[in-house]
């Protein structure tokens, strides 16, 4: 068996071992003749499961006691309605950061549910930096600002963590975990799980204590924070299995990782091998300001757009999958999530060197 060098933006690539320790697990959960699949999620096998998930996430990015971790459903996107009904109960106007594909679409959804002010953008310059947190103008009647850590489509990410009076509602989709993080800097943090976290189908939300309640009277129970909050996240079935495999990932990263710093470093080096090959090249070039250059999403451009598909079938021959950029951009476009190691940035390199050599 051949596991390929899996440079999806998602579904991801999952760590190996992760991988190797489920398939051990699959038909008999540590003795208990049945698979996690097969389990009642009231069962005490899988309440240890879900509980352990929670508490080695907490350790992980050192999650404050007056944060409530929420295992949920529907992906980001299902949240990018969930901020605006759980947060605007008592008044107040949604505020938004606007650098791309991703933010874009929360502010369309508070739109829709109430009208948003944006705060600032970086749409003139064609999305190549962040807002500097100097431009960054609330509206006088903020109920909280939202913005995206990390664009997964445009590959930018903010150097920063804004500064504001309001509750701080972050789009951490495709970045978090790659590296530590203050949790205590703000309100909510939500992730559809299937980049940095696990498989598809679960959504981590952490939100800050008084944050809960808040929420407009019109809010589906299963879209109320609160309602998650005061049942363990399970108000109805929840996404057993993949709530098992992110607490795997969550143990590969504490034990086998050594925690987020190590993962850092381990990110950082490989987001310096890949774009240190595109600068030093003439023949592929990324366009975004090098403060704002994303660890986990690498767009990048060939010299001729022409050779798009010679590029991508024989990096699909060399073992190298899921390059194309995304439908909206075009070009090339390597995720480098924490499952994917240094020796497939390395792998990409050789490649593109080669590939530059033949036809550029
Ligand atoms: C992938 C992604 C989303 C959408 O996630 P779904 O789980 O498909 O809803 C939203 N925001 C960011 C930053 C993403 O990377």
């Amino acid at each position: 068996m051949t596991r390929r060098y899996n440079f999806c933006a998602g579904p991801a690539a999952l760590p190996t071992p992760v991988l190797e320790r489920a398939r051990e697990e699959l038909l008999d959960y540590r003795g208990r003749g049945l698979s996690v699949m097969e389990m009642s999620h009231r069962s005490p096998e899988f309440t240890a499961i879900a509980e352990a998930a929670e508490a080695n996430l907490r350790t992980l990015l050192r999650i404050p006691d007056n944060y409530r971790v929420l295992f949920m459903q529907g992906g980001a996107t299902m949240q990018f309605a969930c901020v605006p009904l759980n947060l605007l109960g008592g008044g107040g106007t949604p505020n938004y950061l606007d650098t791309g594909i991703w933010s874009g679409k929360a502010i369309k959804e508070a739109d829709h549910l109430a009208g948003s002010h944006l705060a600032a953008s970086s749409r003139a310059g064609g999305y190549v930096d962040v807002p500097a947190s100097d431009r960054i103008a609330l509206s006088a009647d903020a109920a909280y600002l939202h913005y995206c850590h990390n664009e997964t489509i445009g590959g930018l990410a903010y150097d920063y963590v804004p500064d504001v009076a309001v509750p701080l509602v972050c789009d951490m989709s495709s970045s978090i975990l790659s590296a530590p993080l203050d949790v205590s800097r703000f309100g909510v943090i939500y992730a559809g799980a299937q980049k940095n976290i696990g498989p598809a189908g679960l959504t981590l939300v952490i939100v800050r204590d008084d944050l809960l309640g808040r929420a407009l009277p019109q809010t589906p129970s299963l879209l109320d924070w609160k309602v998650y909050a005061d049942n363990a996240s399970m108000i109805n079935t929840p996404p057993t299995y993949a709530w098992y495999l992110a607490g795997l990932v969550f143990e590969w990263l504490k034990d086998d990782i050594g925690g987020l710093e190590a993962m850092a470093a381990i990110n950082r080096r490989k987001a310096a091998t890949l774009y240190d090959a595109i600068e030093t090249s003439d023949f592929y070039s990324n366009p975004i300001a090098p403060a704002n250059r994303s660890l986990m999403n690498v767009p990048f451009v060939l010299a001729d757009e022409a050779l798009n598909d010679t590029f991508l079938g024989e990096a699909e021959a060399a073992g190298l999958l899921n390059l194309r950029g995304h439908r909206s951009v075009g070009g090339m476009r390597a995720s480098l999530y924490n499952a994917v190691g240094q020796q497939a940035v390395e792998a990409l390199v050789a490649f593109m060197g080669d590939f530059e050599q033949r036809h550029g």
